[in-house]
């Protein structure tokens, strides 16, 4: 049941095959056997039971509020939810409650979706593997399953776990292991795709301003979008049909009616234009791949598509006014943490300004302080127009590049989501959090500076045992038209269905994680 995709399991509980508390006890009992991914910072057990509950006694009167009654769901911590801790991983908001939900939470709610925690993350979202966060670093599933786990000498699986990518690692990690069907993640510069990518998901940024922000820290606010992570790309447009839409309480979010989400059955291939953009064959792109990349343009060729090589020449700048735009606007966002108002207050009070300090520097790690001081030095009255300023022309020539490539006829475009597959912890950690962001986002962040959308679809599994996801971008509202492309590709690609490694049985246990407990291995 718990490696099932939302809508073969939203089948099962209207058909009476489970209940959602049935279904509800399963994943909290799950979370408690995986509590070494460290994909929660909360469970909100009480919760959960109270609305599986209440889903259940919709479905047996037979008047169930859609696909998501009673699906059980994660959200990343830094989405605000009406009375349970919201801490972005930092010690800065550690036992902050927000009084609301954010938006898209209320909307989930409001489907009889079950909240079941709060995940993991790098503090603040800044950062591209979740190892950067004030409760620890998340492991990524895959560590523990056959393909990797086969590979590895003996069972130290202590040592040699992979990250899950980031930031928003735990919500990749509460789907990979079958603890929730679906979660949010937010995704600045690639924080949804890339660890979606990393844990063999489908992970959806949608374009910016479809989905409400209202409730989301913001980490650069011109930047921010919620994404959407499931098993399967038709669950990501079921969930983002219920998530979007105008919120008089985010005014960037756009006017438009509602964008069709129901995907075609007959879309064809042999109508599009797939094009592949030259300058993502960047440095460090991992042989596996660039051969997957190839692989999957051919399958299109072969099934009638035009692809077309196409250049975005302006890509090679992005990633450094990706990095001027988002301190600067870290800078700004992160001066409300000032001992007041929010979270954390320092002990020290010898004046306001000693208070201010000390608050700000026993909460925030140092990934957000250095970000805060390069973001003021952007924004100093001499350097303003030499950054910030410059940073959003480029950035208006970066969504130039894909509007005119758009223009000219191509209908998405398909790249690597990551450079290369997972990385082990002990290595990941040798960079520092700058130096790996700079190279994790190459492909996902001009994806943001342009606001389009973007979804990672997985696409094979490494020789080391891990997934590798390709992204395919489109234009700015035709979400409808990507994820039909992302589906047929997903048909297709053969990646293993996730119930070949994490299939449960009742004691909410792997096959493999039986295995080793009949072995005695503990893990
Ligand atoms: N890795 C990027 C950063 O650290 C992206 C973060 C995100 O998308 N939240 O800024």
């Amino acid at each position: 049941m718990l490696s099932l995709t939302i809508r073969e399991v939203s089948l099962a509980l209207r058909e009476g095959r489970i209940s959602p508390t049935e279904l509800c006890r399963k994943c909290l009992n799950r979370i408690k056997r995986t509590q070494h991914l460290n994909a929660y910072i909360s469970v909100t057990e009480e919760l959960a039971l109270k609305q599986a509950q209440e889903a259940e006694t919709r479905l047996h009167r037979g008047v169930p509020k859609g696909p998501l009654d009673g699906i059980p769901f994660a959200v990343k911590d830094n989405f605000c939810t009406d009375k349970i801790k919201t801490t972005c991983a930092s010690m800065m908001l550690k036992d902050y409650t927000p009084p609301y939900n954010a938006t898209v939470v209320q909307k989930l709610f409001d489907q009889g979706a079950v909240l079941v925690g709060k995940t993991n993350m790098d503090e603040f979202a800044m950062g591209a593997g979740s190892t950067d966060g004030a409760f620890g670093p998340v492991r990524n599933p895959w560590s523990y399953y056959p393909p990797y786990r086969e590979q590895q000498p003996g069972a130290e699986a202590e040592a040699d776990w992979v990250v899950t990518g980031g930031s928003s690692g735990g919500s990749a990690a509460a789907v990979a292991s079958l603890t929730s069907y679906m979660a949010l993640g937010s995704d600045t510069g690639g924080s949804t795709r890339n660890p979606g990518a990393l844990c063999g998901l489908v992970a959806l940024k949608p374009t910016y301003g479809l989905l409400s922000r209202h409730g989301l820290i913001p980490l650069v606010n011109s930047l921010d979008v919620p994404g959407i992570m499931t098993r399967s790309v038709s669950d990501a447009a079921t969930v983002l049909g219920m998530l979007q839409g105008q919120d008089v309480r985010d005014s960037t979010t756009i006017s438009a009616p509602s964008l069709p989400t129901e995907l075609p059955e007959d879309f064809d291939a042999k109508n599009i234009c797939v094009g592949i953009p030259k300058e993502y064959h960047a440095p460090g792109l991992s042989e596996e791949t660039v051969a997957q990349w190839s692989r999957v343009a051919d399958m299109f060729e072969r099934a009638g598509a035009r692809v077309e090589e196409v250049s975005l020449p302006h890509t090679q700048h992005s990633i450094v006014c990706y990095h001027v735009l988002c301190h600067a606007e870290v800078a700004s966002n992160m001066a409300r943490y000032d001992g007041l108002e929010y979270g954390h207050r320092s002990a020290v009070d010898s004046s306001t300004e000693a208070m201010y300090a000390s608050t700000r520097h026993e909460g925030f790690n140092d990934v957000v302080r250095g970000r805060i001081l390069s973001g003021n030095y952007f924004l100093l009255r001499q350097n303003y127009e030499h950054y910030f300023v410059k940073a959003q022309k480029v950035r208006r020539l970066i969504a130039d590049d894909f509007a005119r490539v758009f223009a000219s006829g191509v209908d998405v475009l398909l790249t690597p989501t990551t450079l290369t597959d997972a990385a082990r912890y002990s290595d990941f950690i040798q960079e520092d959090n700058r130096t790996r962001s700079a190279q994790e986002d190459v492909f996902t962040q001009p994806v943001n500076m342009a606001g389009l959308p973007g979804v990672s679809v997985p696409t094979a599994l490494s020789r080391r045992g891990l997934p590798i996801g390709l992204q395919l971008i489109g234009p700015a509202l035709q979400e409808q038209k990507l994820l039909s492309v992302a589906r047929w590709m997903e048909q297709r690609v053969g990646f293993p269905s996730i119930t070949d490694y994490g299939d449960s049985n009742d004691t909410g246990m792997t096959k493999r994680e039986q295995t080793l407990a009949a072995r005695g291995t503990n893990h």
